[in-house]
This record gives C-alpha cells, structure tokens and sequence, in this order.
C-alpha cells in the first residue's frame, strides 16, 4: 500500500486545476458554508465526473469554473486555474473571451438555453459569429457542418427550424452543437439528460462521449446518476454535502469503492429491471443544518465516535485513489 498522504492526485494538469476551493452562500444575516476544499484538475482531452445527490455542490463547484455563481454566493478561498490563468481574478473582458469559446455548457434543459423566437441555426450563428468571426455564408457553412456532427438529421431543413419544433433530444443535440462550435477546450455538461425520456438519455450521452474522443475536449460531467458514467468518463470525483469524499479513476471506483457513501450509492444502482432499488437511508443534510465532523455520519452504517467530532481529510489510500474517511485511518 503506498505511503498515505493528502490528496494530489491528477495534480499535473495542464488544462483546469482547482485548488482549495472554499464557497459560501449569504442567506438573510448568515454566510452559510457550501463547498470546503474541492480541489481537482484536469488535463487536456480528459474527461471527469462530479458525482453525488442532488444539493450536494457539484452544480455550484461547475458554475464556479464559469465565474457564473449566484450574486450571494461568496468565494472564501481557492484558486481556479484555467490554462495558467486564475478565472477569479480575470476581468469580465477576459471571462466572455473564455466562456463559449474556450469553455462551453450543456445545460439540463435545452430550453433555458434556447431563444424561442429565433431559429436554430440563427442562435448558433451569433456565436460562430462571435467566437470565430465568421460571417454570412461561411459563419451558415459551420452552423450546418456543427448541427451534422451532432447527428441532427435534414441539417439543412433544421437550420431554419424553431425550438419548439423540435423534439427535447434534438434540442440537446442543436445545444452540444451551440457548445461544440467553437472547439472548446474544456466542455462541463451539467445533467445533461435529465431533462430527457430514458431512450434518449443514452443516444445523448453517446454522442458526448463520441465527441470528447474524436475532437479531444476536455469533459466535465456533472450527474446525480453513478450509472451514466462508466462508459463516458475517466475519472471521478464523488461530492458528499460540499466536499469531495472520494476520486480515483472510474474503473477503479466501480471496482474498489472504499468511502460508504460510494458504496451505497453503487448498491443503490438497480442491477436489473426487475431489482428493487436500495436507496440510502436519511437525507443529504441542507446547507442550514450544522454538522459536526463527518457530514456522512448520520447515514453511514460505519460510523465511529470520531466520525461524530473530527473531519476527515482527503487523502490517498492506495495509488491515485483518494477518500475522506477514518476507516482507512492507520
Ligand atoms: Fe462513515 Fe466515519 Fe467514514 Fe464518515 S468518516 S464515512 S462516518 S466511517
């Protein structure tokens, strides 16, 4: 087993590295603490997920690689290095270079994203137009090989479709085309299918992994759902009320998960349609409630007395893979 010390794992990055990242939201008269210590990084062409329940912070962590956090949260602390840049330090100037061009969203809805009183391929333009400086007939030119690489059928017919003429998969797709137009480095794709009847879900997230292979971008893949990522991303960090509570590389976290919560997070994956799913007992705790040392142990079956007074801290068990738990404490 290798010597055990705090997490640095995936620390040669090259493209994205958080460090320490410490957010709180201003709710009434209090600074509520939401996200403590997320760090992670990524390279050029990798791909990671965020994982965990809804409320979590993994939303919240993505927003913050945007610089798109709501006016009342507030960064504590922590440094998020885009290309050797710090994204909280950059001026507005410099934000609306990166956002879309360097780094693109997918939404959970499509809808949120698109002008209902434009078409498709008019919204896709005003970005190719932005972003590559490309106009008329070239800046169309793009628009139609983007919605074809997507797989969007008839993408000549479709360019002058409106959104609600089309169905919610296709305007998923039309949004990975806004998004992919621009050859961004980094692509965060936050529940990307949720919005989406379960047929669909699939196709979708085919279609990013097809797309983060062929073109190389970077991927951030945020879900609730532990069974979408296998087959789309090479890492994984679990997040747990806030923190990382667990990261290693995707393989290796289905095949030896050590933190419990990713544990039953796994035995909670309906194996069959016929299996009944085994949700874990209690709640994730709301930014409100305090908790004291592990933010798991009211629903961790493990938990200890220490559990209950001490924090545990993210640190490598065995060779790149990371947990926040006192089970693995010697
Ligand atoms: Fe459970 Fe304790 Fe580990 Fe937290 S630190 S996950 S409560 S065993």
């Amino acid at each position: 087993m290798a010597k055990k010390h705090l997490c640095t794992y995936n620390k040669l990055m090259e493209l994205l590295e958080i460090k320490n990242l410490n957010i709180s939201f201003r709710v009434d008269e209090y600074i509520l603490p939401a996200i403590f210590n997320v760090s992670f990084s990524l390279k050029k062409g990798e791909s990671l997920a965020l994982v965990g329940e809804s409320g979590c912070g993994k939303s919240i962590t993505a927003m913050s690689i945007l610089n798109l956090l709501p006016p009342n949260a507030i960064v504590t602390q922590g440094d998020i290095m885009f290309e050797g840049q710090n994204i909280l330090k950059m001026s507005d100037f410099l934000l609306r270079q990166i956002r879309g061009k360097k780094i693109a969203f997918i939404p959970q809805d499509p809808m949120t994203a698109l002008n209902p009183l434009y078409t498709i391929g008019e919204q896709i333009k005003e970005v190719v137009e932005l972003h590559q400086g490309l106009k008329g007939k070239e800046a169309q030119e793009t628009v139609i090989s983007a919605l074809k690489s997507v797989k969007i059928p008839d993408a000549y017919e479709k360019y002058y479709s409106y959104p609600h003429q089309l169905s919610g998969g296709m305007r998923q797709r039309v949004i990975i085309a806004m998004a992919l137009s621009c050859e961004p480095d980094l692509l965060i794709a936050d529940e990307p299918t949720t919005a989406l009847d379960v047929t669909v879900q699939a196709q979708i997230l085919n279609l990013i992994n097809l797309i983060q292979q062929e073109r190389k971008t970077a991927l951030i893949l945020i879900t609730h759902d532990l069974g979408v990522v296998y087959n789309v991303c090479e890492n994984i960090c679990v997040m747990y009320s806030g923190s990382i509570v667990e990261q290693t590389s995707t393989r290796e976290l289905f095949a030896n998960p050590l933190h419990p919560y990713t544990q039953a997070l796994l035995n909670s994956l309906p194996t069959d349609k016929n299996t009944q799913i085994k949700a874990i007992s209690g709640q994730p705790p709301s930014i409100k409630e305090l908790i004291t040392g592990c933010k798991f142990h009211p629903r961790c079956k493990h938990a200890m007395q220490m559990c209950e007074h001490h924090i545990p801290v993210l640190t490598e068990i065995e060779p790149n893979h990371c947990a926040a738990c006192f089970l693995y404490n010697n």
